[in-house]
């Protein structure tokens, strides 16, 4: 079957930017940002990325704020910390050069078993698998496998299958059964007619695709009730950068609280920022914000706009006051980035 796989590959295989050599750097980049993104997303990022940092020592020279605002856009920011994280441990402690081996690389920043083993596979052309959701839709199918391919815990069956099926070219053939998956084994409505390992799937074999693979459902996302304080001295508007540790840590954004039922936001917003920032304000207006679906939770914000008469300047929380202008020259996550158009719109109206 490895031979039928690989011939299919060997003919349809796109042409990326990240597959014209072996250069761990860029198999490693290319991998992270595939994480959750499509590879049309990818493309350009990763382009515009290989373009200011050639190397892993350009990149480890960076600074958060540099590299937040280049992944702006991609979502899913500890992927961006995480990179310049392990760019300068692979500097420091392997001066430069990536490690080939699955177990080490797993122990950098923001590599997994699957990354951990792409690079190995790809670029070192160890024997590993690089198992992926897609790869865990095909495998499944492949041999009706029932278990839930969303627990870690059976992922180590579905590393059986792949090492018994892998004979030569690892990183090829991982690169094949993910395309597979992309291309052809797709979640619904898989082209079977085109598939090169049809003869061996027991799934099509038994017409039994839809029952492949097998997912227990997900816990539902949590959904938070957000106060989101614009804060306003005249035509600057105030940016707080997020430090604690989570989601946004490290990201310039609003301040914002969290409202629980029964809660009168304008108190909690008085108490949140009296204790934040030592100011003591009143809310001027309020607007209804743009939601946002996280992974695990959803934001359901309102947007309070808030004018003071003094300027502060604080250390920590680190804040900074811009114009409504250099807002886009800051790394702002999508989740707020969305409110912009409102705050526009409010500051435009206040201003005519
Ligand atoms: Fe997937 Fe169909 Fe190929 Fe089986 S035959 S691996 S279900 S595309």
């Amino acid at each position: 079957m490895s031979i039928e796989l690989l011939q299919w590959y060997d003919q349809i295989k796109r042409d990326l930017p990240w597959r014209t050599d072996q250069n761990p750097y860029k198999i490693w980049l290319s991998e992270i940002m595939l994480q959750q993104t499509q590879v049309a997303t990818v493309i350009n990022y990763y382009t515009r990325f290989i373009q200011i940092y050639p190397t892993v020592f350009h990149l480890a020279a960076a600074s958060e704020d540099d590299v937040f605002k280049l992944w702006e856009g991609l979502g899913y920011y500890s992927r961006a910390r995480n990179l310049l994280k392990c760019a300068k441990e692979v500097v420091a402690k392997y001066k430069g050069i990536f490690p080939k081996d699955r177990d080490t690389l797993q122990t950098l920043p923001g590599i997994g078993p699957y990354t951990a083993g792409a690079i190995s596979s790809i670029a070192f052309n160890q024997k590993v698998p690089a198992i992926d959701g897609n790869v865990l839709r095909v495998i499944s199918r492949l041999h009706t496998i029932d278990l839930p391919i969303n627990q870690p815990k059976n992922h180590s069956v579905f590393h059986i299958h792949v090492m018994a099926l892998m004979t030569t070219r690892p990183g090829d053939f991982n690169q094949a059964l993910m395309e597979l998956g992309a291309m052809v084994c797709t979640p619904t409505s898989p082209k079977c007619d085109v598939c090169p390992i049809s003869m061996q799937c027991k799934a099509f074999q038994s017409n039994r695709i839809t029952d492949f693979p097998v997912k227990i459902k997900s816990p539902k996302k949590r959904l938070i009730k957000l106060a989101i304080c614009v804060i306003l001295y005249g035509e600057d508007l105030l940016l707080i950068k997020h430090n604690e540790v989570g989601l946004l840590q490290g990201l310039w954004g609003f301040p914002r609280v969290e409202i629980q039922t029964g809660e009168a936001p304008h108190q909690v917003i008085r108490m949140y920022l009296e204790e934040q920032m030592g100011v003591d304000v009143s809310v001027l207006d309020e607007m209804i914000g743009k939601k946002h679906v996280f992974t695990h939770l959803i934001w359901e914000p309102t947007l309070y706009f808030i004018t003071i008469n003094e300027k502060i300047h604080l250390a920590y929380p680190e804040i900074e006051w811009v114009k409504l202008s250099e807002v886009a020259l800051k790394a702002l996550p999508t989740a707020f980035k969305k409110q912009m158009p409102l705050i526009e719109a409010f500051m435009n109206n206040q201003s005519s």
